[in-house]
């Protein structure tokens, strides 16, 4: 048996309603279910409930198995339950509390008088401490050091286990568990009277049910939740999202394991001492997309030299988005793909409104000629509707963006009429509907507002606020890793360099176009032609990154450590692309992490980049295939371009429009990168250039290089 639904609880012992913008220390739930984690806050205990119990009801309904964890407590120090009820059972005094404690839909909650309740029944003072200071109870003491200690243990043994876990007698200030124990095992109690056979409890009860609650403790992955937050995630909500993404990315016979483990006195917390799993499954291959297939990279054998768009087709079947999906708010979204489509919450605009300042009337009433209507009282203006209609014949002023009052379809600027305040008058015929916006007009609810690959641009960002969208669902940013490998190379060029050295120029441009395409660049450094260095920085970026980019060592020579190394440890697929400049590119996948092995060669190194990086990372990064934006000019240059391979040549447009090329073609000239505006692509067949022949030019931008 495993869960099909995962539910995780940050649970709140407020005595008011939270805050109606989702805030911390409020309630927060995750639901993981097939593949993806949903969060959602509630303001009120009641309102969680009945949003857990309805869930619960759909997911028995529909088949599916829920386990739902939450955050507190589910028993006492062993003796606790005994003295109350007369049994060592923890559900016979989840009955006697739900029967002390009242919790009312708005928060409010007896819970100081009923633990000082408690402590009537025995002698001494304790165990339940902390209150107010306002609050009068003389039987619950303000401070745990006024209390007789030796009653009851101060904690249960699983909490001793738990690094952090605060005692369930602490009523008051930060991490008072015990508040929240005393409101939330009512709850619980409820639920269970409510699903009666189909509910247990663990490890208290051991039957198979659709629904199983266990009592956890997000801070026992503190560490992992902090590293996988969104930027700016409230803390309750990560816990809850992240929590709940380990569970259920746990093999289910396992999870199913640890939910009996515990004791049947004083309970457990789900997964301690299992903390190392749930972390590794909380980063795990379930919150993100399957890796790629060991052999996505093999071209055909006996293919000598892979034309390039051969090698382009293969890359675009092959590759696909491997980083996971967050939901953002909209407002942090900027540069982020969308990973799913938003849809609009209502029309825009949601009522007729006024596009300009003037005079708004029914239009049937009006006619060649003078018109002067009469104006009713009041005015419309934008956020400030006029609630009386306005009868036929009549005008009111109106200022843009008024809803329309009832009885008025028409609006006249102001400048083309007079009035005196009490009659307008103006110029017939009046075109029906002028200066009106419909409802609607610019987009109908529930329309789709934009593709999932989309990359969110500061206009979709209003987009998006008008119609409602509060938060999207993003791809993770693809992290692309950068590594430098040669004996030449000098990492930077605040470095001496001896003669037979040279700076490495690849890094610097590969982390910038990386960021330029809103990747997150991750810089690997330089290591040297030593495939224990190179092993040990691919290491390092399979951990780090979702993508490397490597240039030098490529090719297949006595100097060429990184192919040598991709292929005996990794799953090296030399491509023979027929491009000019740029020989092999390296594929390979290093720990299942795709990496593209660069040419050496700067010129070559940004081609091959431009050519086949960019296209692959936006595909892998979410935002699909991309391709570069072009035009045909005339050339201002001739060539003779032998068949066989693609040429991409240095160039830039003159004043006429035409493109000239860089006066070197060899590839050791950087500075022809910096003098060309963009490149020209020479066909794979053979061509005869000559001034005003057509060529196609592609400019940097086109390239999403600015
Ligand atoms: P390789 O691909 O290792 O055979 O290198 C081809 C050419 O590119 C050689 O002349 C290298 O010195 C040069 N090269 C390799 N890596 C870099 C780099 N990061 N920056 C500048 N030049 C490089
Ligand atoms: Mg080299």
């Amino acid at each position: 048996m495993s869960f099909d639904t995962i539910v995780v609880v940050d649970w709140s012992a407020r005595g008011a309603p939270s805050p109606a913008k989702p805030s911390k220390d409020s309630i927060w739930i995750g639901i993981a279910r097939g593949g993806t984690v949903e969060t959602a806050y509630h303001r009120t205990r009641h309102a969680a409930m009945q949003a857990l119990a309805s869930l619960f009801e759909a997911e028995r309904m529909a088949g599916r198995r829920v386990l739902a964890g939450f955050d507190f407590p589910f028993a006492y120090p062993a003796g606790f339950g005994r003295a109350v009820t007369g049994s060592d059972d923890p559900l016979a005094l989840w009955a006697d509390l739900a029967a002390r404690i009242t919790d009312g839909p708005d928060n409010a909650n007896n819970r100081f008088e009923v633990a000082q309740d408690l402590n009537r029944l025995f002698p001494g003072i304790g165990p339940f401490w902390g209150r107010p200071d306002a609050l009068d109870l003389p039987d619950l003491p303000a401070r745990g050091t006024l209390r007789d200690l030796d009653r009851f243990p101060e904690r249960r043994r699983c909490d001793t286990l738990a690094p952090g876990a605060q005692p369930c007698w602490k009523l008051y200030t930060t991490g008072s568990v015990g508040s929240q124990a005393l409101l939330g095992l009512p709850r619980l109690q409820a639920l269970r009277a409510r699903f009666g056979a189909d509910l247990s409890v663990r490890p208290f009860e051991q039957a198979d049910t659709p629904i199983t609650l266990v009592e956890l403790f997000p801070s026992l992955i503190a560490k992992t939740v902090a590293a996988l937050a969104e930027p700016d995630e409230i803390k309750d909500r990560a816990q809850v999202r992240v929590l709940a993404g380990a569970l259920a990315a746990l093999p289910g016979p396992q999870l199913e394991a640890m939910t009996r483990e515990g004791d049947p006195v004083e309970g457990w917390i789900l997964g301690l001492g299992h903390e190392a799993a749930l972390e590794a499954a909380a980063r795990g291959p379930a919150l993100t997309p399957p890796r790629l297939r060991d052999d996505c990279f093999a071209m055909p054998q006996g293919v000598d030299w892979v034309p390039v768009d051969t090698a382009l087709a293969r890359l675009r079947e092959t590759l696909r988005p491997v980083t996971g999906v967050a939901t953002l708010s909209v407002a942090q979204a900027a540069g982020r793909v969308l990973a799913e489509a938003p849809v609009a919450r209502r029309a825009n605009p949601p009522r007729p409104n006024s596009a300009v300042d003037g005079y708004g009337f029914a239009h049937a009433a009006t006619g060649p000629g003078v018109m002067r209507l009469p104006l009713v009282d009041g005015r419309a203006a934008a956020g400030q509707p006029h609630d009386a209609p306005v009868p036929p014949g009549h005008a009111i002023r109106i200022l843009t963006g008024a809803v329309l009052p009832e009885g008025v379809d028409t609006v006249v600027l102001e400048e083309d009429t007079a009035s005196d305040g009490r009659v307008v008058a103006f110029d017939g015929p009046v075109k029906p509907f002028a200066n009106a916006r419909k409802a609607g007009e610019d987009m109908e609810a529930g329309a789709t507002i934009l593709q999932a690959g989309h990359v969110l641009r500061p206009p979709d960002l209003a987009l998006l606020s008008a119609l409602g969208v509060a938060e999207a669902r993003v791809f993770h940013p693809l992290r692309v890793a950068v590594l430098s490998t040669g004996d030449e190379i000098v990492p930077a060029p605040d470095r001496p360099a001896q003669p037979h050295q040279i700076w490495d120029a690849n890094r610097p441009m590969l982390l910038a176009l990386a960021q330029g395409w809103g990747h997150v660049p991750v810089d690997l450094g330089h290591v040297g032609d030593d495939p224990r260095a190179i092993g040990a920085a691919l290491d390092r970026g399979a951990a780090e990154a979702d993508v490397i980019l490597t240039s030098g060592g490529a090719s297949a020579g006595d100097e060429d450590h990184v192919s040598a190394l991709l292929g005996a440890r990794g799953t090296l697929s030399a491509w023979r692309i027929a491009l000019k400049p740029g020989r092999p590119l390296a594929l390979a996948l290093w720990d299942g992490v795709p990496v593209f092995g660069l040419p050496g060669n700067p010129v070559a190194a940004l081609v091959c980049a431009l050519i086949f990086a960019r296209p692959a990372l936006s595909l892998m990064s979410g935002a699909g295939w991309v391709q570069p934006q072009g035009f045909t000019v005339p050339a201002a240059f001739s060539k003779s371009k032998k068949p066989g391979r693609r040429e991409y040549l240095r160039a830039r447009l003159t004043a006429e429009g035409a493109a000239e090329v860089f006066a070197s073609e060899g590839s050791g000239r950087i500075s022809g990168l910096s003098w060309a505006t963009g490149l020209v692509e020479l066909p794979d067949t053979a061509l005869q250039v000559t001034p005003g022949t057509p060529v196609r030019f592609l400019p940097y931008s086109g390239f999403g290089m600015g």
